[in-house]
């Protein structure tokens, strides 16, 4: 029997796992830390031999193949010696890639991932066609692929679950932009990132799509320097594309193959520039699969955004109160308060993964009336803009930060919860910040 071995038993782990027991391989999972209560019982359930808190090495080096989770880093020991005795170690979007012919929409980038998967798939299921999500929101893809048979899958792929593939092609590729981020798994090194993503074409031919931010300077003059075999849909806001998506006199253009359809920017239910981009990308994949225009324009203005991403919580006398908690990195926040089109009260902070302020001072002074600081150690924040806003005040617990935006924001503000930072020095992950935050507000 072919011995399948999970690092890592997260949804990854237990997914490659299931789709593994069901294809004949003799299958065991090792955590090195506690495996969360609903994964043990599902191995539990399936008879997979597993272990916790450890990994045993005698149990692992015998493998044939290794799916290693995302979140293990490349250059932990164990890796390193699977690498070097040439046993495989692939990651989960891979593993299940081989037990499936179905078409993937794969979509990476730094931002915007989400949101793009979640129209992607939403579209897709107004024009009835057999299309699942998975990858890095919801059901993992290897488990998917085990419990179903669906025609189209839309993975949302982070840089991590690219690193690990060697087939995975997807017929229609989605690079949504590139700003730095997680750059301490890649040395510190912003090329090895962007490398990392533009995995996704690695495999692509000339009969697959790669859809990508046009406006985007980093990923424009990577492509430049490293062609790609797939054909290039790129989509801009700011200047006209022959083929692609553009936008003219505020209606969407798209072309592909001579073929050309306008539909208008007005009633789109995502907010700001940055979703205006996910829409295009979502747009042209749902062309590519000859979905019409009609169902397309539908589902454009009927889709119900991701919470956490810009999501209006309440208005309360005449202040609208918004969750942005998902925006852990400067650009995603620039997206925020560009979209912003009343005076703002700003909460911002949390663990800064090196951030550069500087993209936000323009956008922060003509837009944000005060700052609330939310964090551990809100020294960055005050030196930054201590002299750019009249106000920044600085509180340790959204009870806290609420509280005084509560009193600080007038008739026809906004207060906006968009971090730019992580979250785990005051909260669980940024769901529970967002969560938080959104509760804080019911109790004013
Ligand atoms: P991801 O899954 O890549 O983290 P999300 O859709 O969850 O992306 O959005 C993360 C954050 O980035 C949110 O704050 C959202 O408002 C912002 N955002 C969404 N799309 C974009 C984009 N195309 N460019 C920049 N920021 C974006």
């Amino acid at each position: 029997m072919v011995r399948l071995v999970a690092l890592g038993a997260g949804e990854s782990g237990v997914g490659t796992a299931i789709l593994g027991l069901k294809k004949g391989f003799e299958v065991f999972v090792s955590d090195k830390g506690l495996i969360k209560e609903k994964y043990k019982k599902v191995l539990i359930h399936f008879g997979i031999d597993w272990e916790e808190g450890k990994h045993t090495e005698a149990k692992i080096l015998n493998a044939d193949i290794v799916m290693k989770s995302p979140g293990i880093p490349e250059k932990v020991a164990l890796v390193q010696t699977l690498i070097a005795k040439e046993i495989p170690v692939i990651s989960e979007i891979e593993f299940a890639t081989r037990y499936t012919d179905a078409t993937v929409v794969g979509i990476t980038g730094s931002n915007g991932k989400t949101t793009t998967t979640m129209l992607t798939n939403y579209i897709f299921k107004s024009a009835d066609l057999n299309v699942a999500m998975a990858g890095n929101i919801g059901d993992s893809y290897a488990k998917m692929v085990a419990e179903n048979n669906f025609d189209f899958y839309v993975l949302e792929i982070s840089s991590f679950q690219l690193d690990g593939i060697k087939t995975f092609k997807p017929h229609i590729a989605i690079i949504t932009n590139i700003t730095p981020d997680h750059l301490d798994r890649y040395n510190y090194k912003f090329e090895n990132y962007i490398a990392s993503k533009f995995l996704i074409t690695k495999n692509q031919t000339k009969d697959d799509y790669l859809i990508y931010d046009a406006d985007d300077e980093v990923l424009v003059s990577w492509l430049k320097e490293h062609p790609v075999k797939s054909q290039l849909l790129p989509f801009s806001i700011q200047r006209k594309m022959e083929e692609g998506a553009y936008l003219e006199n505020n209606k969407i253009v798209i072309t592909i193959n001579n073929n050309t359809i306008h539909m208008t920017s007005d009633s789109l239910a995502l907010e700001g520039k940055h979703n205006l981009k996910n829409t295009m990308a979502a747009s042209l994949a749902a062309r590519l699969v000859k979905i019409r225009k009609e169902t397309i324009r539908e589902s454009i203005t009927s889709f119900q955004g991701a919470p956490h991403r810009l999501e209006k919580v309440l208005k309360i006398h005449h202040v609208q109160y918004i969750n942005d908690s998902k925006a852990t990195n400067v650009n995603a926040t620039f997206f925020a308060l560009d979209s912003m089109s009343t005076p703002t009260v700003w909460i911002v902070g949390g663990v800064d993964k090196g951030n550069d302020y500087r993209e936000l001072m323009p956008l922060v002074r003509e837009k944000v009336k005060a700052i609330v600081c939310l964090g551990e150690d809100n020294t960055k924040i005050k030196e930054f803009f201590g002299n750019v806003v009249d106000l920044v005040v600085e509180t340790y617990a959204m009870s806290e930060a609420v509280k005084v935006a509560y009193k600080i924001a007038e008739r026809g503000d906004t207060v906006l919860l968009s971090p730019a930072c992580a979250s785990f020095d005051l909260f669980e992950n940024y769901e529970d910040r967002g969560n938080q935050f959104k509760e804080a507000i019911k109790n004013l």
